[in-house]
């Protein structure tokens, strides 16, 4: 089961992260949250087989194409979880803030029929180390690639996401907005929230 390492990591009557989720019927989505764990960094997931296909990328992602951010493939997450903004209590794997940083649909490059068709050909790609989508978030829009780094010395699961050249690059730090889409809050208003 997709979700087996997911579920192993965690105690779920102790941290508030989802557990499952049932994906809508058209479209395929994407979230970004920033993690402030034990190092700060950005998750970034697509829906893929009925959960979110997940890379942690330590510098977060850019609109530059010239960037070539590192992304780390991770254990498959629930649904849900695109929606899963607050604390991770102190203790629990992955302990610390989750912001919604990004959110929205995404689909492959090759205009395709169906979700079902979409998402076949994207594990197909999944597969072959080369996934090339169309983002359409508020922050994050246009062509990406996430390319698997065959023999790398970051280890089997480095990844690359880089920006294609369009309309929608841009040489700007897209991490500087640094608002939740969801909530507004920032970093610091998530963490005080919890303390009240
Ligand atoms: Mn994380």
């Amino acid at each position: 089961m997709a979700l087996k390492e997911y579920h192993k990591k965690r105690i779920f009557n102790q941290t508030p992260e989802p557990t499952g989720g049932k994906p809508s019927a058209n479209m395929l989505h994407f979230v970004v949250q920033k993690h402030d764990a034990s190092r700060l960094h950005y998750d970034f997931r697509l829906e893929m087989e009925g959960v979110l296909k997940s890379w942690a990328i330590p510098k977060g992602p850019s609109l530059n194409p010239a960037d070539k951010r590192l992304a780390v493939m991770v254990e498959d997450h629930p649904y849900d979880y695109k929606d899963f903004e607050g604390i991770i209590p102190e203790g629990n794997y992955g302990a610390g803030t989750v912001m919604v940083w990004d959110q929205g649909t995404y689909e492959p490059v090759e205009p395709l029929p169906s979700k079902e068709e979409a998402e076949k050909y994207l594990l197909g790609q999944l597969d072959d180390g080369s996934l090339r989508f169309r983002l359409y978030g508020k922050k994050l829009k246009g062509e990406f690639a996430l390319v698997h780094m065959k023999n790398s010395s970051m280890g089997e699961n480095a990844w690359l996401l880089i920006k294609h050249r369009d309309d929608d690059a841009s040489e700007s730090d897209i991490t500087k907005q640094d608002k939740s889409v969801i909530s507004g809050k920032s970093m610091l208003q998530l963490r005080r929230n919890q303390n009240l």
